[in-house]
């Protein structure tokens, strides 16, 4: 298990260290080393110094690379699963889907690395050329959230290695081992020294100003929450660094009166509980056509009431620890309120006794004003509306500040689409409770986010246009 830092192609140790917990019983599993300022700017020094030779290097050379590393996750899957789930909480089936699904980044980004096309054409005056490339943006500065240690890490990784950018990664303080191992593979695979460099300040937010600080850094690609990417944005600004920002979600779930319930509650168990409700494409408001409401919220509670909650890493954990007490904590906190408020509780909503994250599988019928609807609860919450015609229900579905992700379940292709192309959001499902796919592009509009992950737009966020006027 990788616990050190990893500058200049080096693992070295920090200036301090911090404790990882395995959630599910609050034992340290590992001492992981904490960066001072001064291996920060090692980091961006060694960035710095190898990117003129990794933006020349061969793309088929950096294609060959991400390609072994994807090989070498599926190989590896079964530690990196287990290390997700220690760190993280995650039920196993969870953790071994994100191994999966971290991995396609790395295959995905593996073919678009030899792909990255330009354009030469005519201008329209006819005596001149225009002659468009794309050029690696420079030395990028990558922060990661908890909830998907390795995918958030390779959807990053794999599109800067595909542009030519070298990187230095801060993983989120809770789940830094699965970043490491990531970083293991990859230099195993023959990354060059100085392109991927990890550190970990133990005072997050002043050691990483004073890295957006620093002109050499010329990109920002950031994941987490819509409160931290406003201070980056801010931070960012000084230099006028390019950012790419995948932030919080408050996903809406809406089926429509004539939507089939056993698929729609299939869907629903997909897009609330995959990684125990920890997700930003989380459905964390189901509004319900009033109709079917009963039936549905019947089906719902029954599929959810099944769930073994436990240990992750033991066999047939399907819902596993949150990733540490005060996250367990705010998501109880949002259930008490809204429960007071006048929630009705069709299932848990009440906090386990014992050392472990651990929160049941909840189902609220709620009023559309309860305040739990204007937060994203990033847990198994799952807080039902009822409504009574489509109007309504798109009203209240654009009712936020977010908007990353929306769900419409009807079997009404065109009234499913007329009401997809009115929801204010970057990704929407219709009939399907999971979306996420390296071949697709992932991001959110408002206050979810800048830019776009995966797909063909992935790399283009560590690319910078040049364009090149030639006279003929
Ligand atoms: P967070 O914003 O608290 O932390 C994210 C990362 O930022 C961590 O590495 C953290 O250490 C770092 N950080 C915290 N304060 C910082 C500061 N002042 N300066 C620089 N870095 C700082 O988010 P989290 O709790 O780790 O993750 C959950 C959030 O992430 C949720 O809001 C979720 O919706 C969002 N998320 C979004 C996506 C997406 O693709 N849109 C994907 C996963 C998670």
């Amino acid at each position: 298990m990788r616990t050190q830092l990893y500058i200049d192609g080096q693992w070295v140790d920090g200036s301090g260290t911090l404790d990882v917990i395995d959630p599910s019983d609050g034992s340290v599993i590992a001492k992981v080393a904490t960066s001072s300022d001064e291996q920060n700017l090692a980091a961006v020094d060694a960035a710095d110094r190898a990117a003129a030779s990794w933006a020349k290097t061969a793309p088929r050379i950096r294609s060959e690379i991400l390609r072994k590393a994807f090989e070498m996750m599926i190989a590896e899957a079964d530690y990196l699963a287990e290390l997700i789930s220690k760190e993280n909480g995650k039920a196993l089936p969870d953790a071994k889907a994100e191994v999966n699904y971290a991995a396609e980044f790395f295959r995905w980004f593996a073919e678009e690395t030899v792909r990255i096309s330009g354009d030469f054409r005519m201008a329209p005056s006819g005596d001149k050329r225009i002659l468009v490339t794309h050029q690696p943006i420079g030395v990028s500065l990558l922060i990661t959230p908890w909830n998907f240690p390795a995918g958030m890490a390779t959807r990053k990784i794999g599109p800067a290695v595909a542009a030519g950018c070298t990187m230095i990664l801060k993983p989120a303080g809770e789940t830094p081992l699965t970043a490491l191992a990531i970083v293991d593979i990859l230099e195993r695979c023959g990354l060059p020294k100085g392109v991927l460099n990890v550190i970990l300040p133990a005072q997050t937010g002043p050691a990483i100003s004073k890295v957006l600080h620093d002109s050499r850094v010329k990109n920002l690609s950031f994941t987490g929450s819509t409160f931290v990417g406003k201070i980056l944005l801010k931070e960012a600004a000084d230099q006028v660094i390019r950012c790419s920002m995948e932030l919080g979600g408050n996903a809406p779930f809406v089926v429509l009166d004539d939507a089939n319930i056993e698929e729609a509650v299939k869907g629903l168990m997909m897009a609330k509980m995959r990684n125990g409700g920890a997700a930003c494409t989380a459905a964390n408001r189901i509004y319900v056509a009033r109709s079917i409401g009963d039936k549905f919220i019947a089906e719902f509670s029954k599929a959810m009431a099944a769930l073994k909650m436990g240990v992750g890493r033991e066999a047939g954990t399907q819902l596993g620890a949150s990733v540490s007490i005060k996250e367990r904590n705010k998501i109880a906190e949002l259930v008490d309120a809204s429960k007071a408020g006048g929630a009705k509780v069709h299932l848990g909503g009440t906090t386990p006794d014992g050392a472990g994250a651990f929160y049941p599988a909840t189902v609220l019928e709620v009023s559309k004003d309860d305040k739990i609807l204007a937060n994203e609860v990033f847990g198994p919450v799952a807080p039902v509306v009822l409504f009574d015609t489509d109007e309504e229900a798109l009203a209240m579905a654009n009712d936020t500040e977010f908007g990353l992700i929306s769900y419409v379940y009807s079997e009404d292709l065109k009234r499913a689409i007329r009401f997809a192309e009115g929801i204010e959001a970057g990704m929407v499902g219709i009939n399907r409770g999971l979306l996420s796919d390296p071949a697709a592009p992932f991001g959110g509009v408002k206050q979810s986010g800048l830019g776009r992950e995966g797909g063909f737009d992935g790399v283009h966020e560590f690319l910078q246009t040049k364009y090149i006027g030639v006279e003929i």
